[in-house]
């Protein structure tokens, strides 16, 4: 194996910032290509400036917050959060007892691991599951989460939305929709309604997600619900500072679904471009995905066995996409935890200014490159971790 623990993990995202830091100073933000559609920014207001202090800021921007929040969510009230993992910790901590139960509906495993990561510190039990027959609440079940769209972008279904929903409300379970990505997926691209107007309790969303924001998260809710979440977030330090809460407001004002169309159109022309050579390759909302498990199928069938993972070999890839093309994605940066499947998103920002064709040439590149360097452990740990090789 090649990355065997999160330490590695955490080596290789090191690793990554190397070489980004060196294309940047060598070849300008210009020749870098962010398409993991979570480029965030800070696209502040230069009379925003002075006002990014810890009591003046919050004084000024609650009121926007509030209004261009529930304009985003709908809803009652707005909290905002430093990460969406920060605002599902806090729901957490705030609505579920030590042996009580969280079930998570997800359109396909696995959860984002900040569910059961903030399930299990609070001693409570955890169930998820993909299949909609196995929905079922139990006694002690005090929180139902639903995914709106996976960390791989697959969407849930809306009849399978409702019926969660209303389940749990007749039971008085409190829904909370992990919309981190599918706020603006399942509305824009699906015409789906947003989680509060399902009828969801709580719903939080991922302002760097296919929408010029920070890093951050941002939940509506019913107003009672939301307090109890916030004297939780306030007491553990979870809420977005000021800087933050603004650039969350000014990315809601500049937001249009726009560029995300378009990307439907593009991501259909390099998904017809590659799908003769990578056969297994897939249509996402907004752009193409490779699944990690299938790339070690298409190695086999050019011939090519290998004993790493296919975690390992996805990285792999991905660290030589973005050496040899300048083009980022989720598996060269990811946190300890996250997917490890290869997505080009193209709604991301860099997406406008980079050529389909370029994008087609450099995975398929990429792909013969991965087949000549795999079956040799030294020169994958070098592309992985040893960032003197750009
Ligand atoms: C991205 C994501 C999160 C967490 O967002 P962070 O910014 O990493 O905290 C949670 N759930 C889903 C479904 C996601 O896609």
């Amino acid at each position: 194996m090649l990355i065997n623990s999160s330490l590695d993990e955490v080596r290789k995202r090191e690793n990554s910032f190397k070489v980004i830091h060196s294309i940047l100073k060598k070849y300008g933000r210009k020749n870098f290509y962010d398409l993991t559609g979570l480029a965030g920014g800070f696209n502040l207001n230069p009379e925003d400036i002075d006002l990014l202090e810890t009591y003046a800021g919050p004084a000024i921007f609650e009121s926007q917050l509030q209004r261009a929040g529930k304009q985003h969510l709908g809803g009652e009230k707005i909290l905002a959060f430093n990460r969406t993992t920060a605002g599902i910790l806090a729901t957490i901590l705030a609505l579920v007892k030590p042996g009580h139960e969280v079930i998570h509906y997800l359109p396909r495993k696995p959860s984002h691991p900040s569910i059961p990561r903030s399930t299990q510190l609070v001693g409570a039990s955890y169930r998820e599951f993909d299949d909609i027959n196995d929905f079922k609440v139990q006694e002690n079940t005090s929180l139902v989460i639903i995914t709106g769209s996976t960390m791989d972008h697959d969407i849930i279904n809306q009849d399978e939305f409702s019926c969660i929903i209303t389940t749990s409300k007749s039971k008085n379970i409190p829904v909370f929709v992990d919309d981190a990505s599918g706020a603006r997926l399942r509305t824009v691209i699906y015409n789906q309604p947003k989680a509060m107007d399902m009828g969801a309790d709580i719903v939080i969303t991922s302002t760097d997600k296919l929408m010029d924001g920070p890093r951050a998260g941002l939940m509506s809710g019913k107003k009672e619900i939301i307090d109890l979440i916030k004297t939780r977030a306030n007491q553990f330090g979870l809420e977005a500072q000021s800087s933050t809460v603004v650039s969350i407001i000014r990315a809601i004002q500049k937001f249009s679904g726009e560029r995300m169309l378009e990307a439907v159109n593009k991501k259909h022309e390099v998904y017809e471009a590659l799908k003769d050579d990578i056969v297994s390759v897939r249509e996402t909302p907004t752009g193409i995905m490779i699944y990690a498990d299938d790339l070690v199928q298409e190695l086999r069938i050019k011939g090519i066995d290998t004993d790493f993972t296919s975690a390992d070999v996805s990285c792999v890839f991905a660290a030589l996409l973005l050496r040899n093309h300048h083009i980022l994605t989720i598996p060269a940066v990811g946190m300890p935890g996250a997917s490890t499947n290869l997505r080009i998103d193209l709604a991301s920002h860099d997406a406008e200014r980079i050529e389909t064709d370029y994008i087609i040439k450099a995975i398929i590149e990429t792909f013969s490159h991965l087949g000549e360097i795999v079956n040799y452990k030294s020169a994958c740990e070098l592309i992985l971790y040893d960032d003197d090789l750009t």
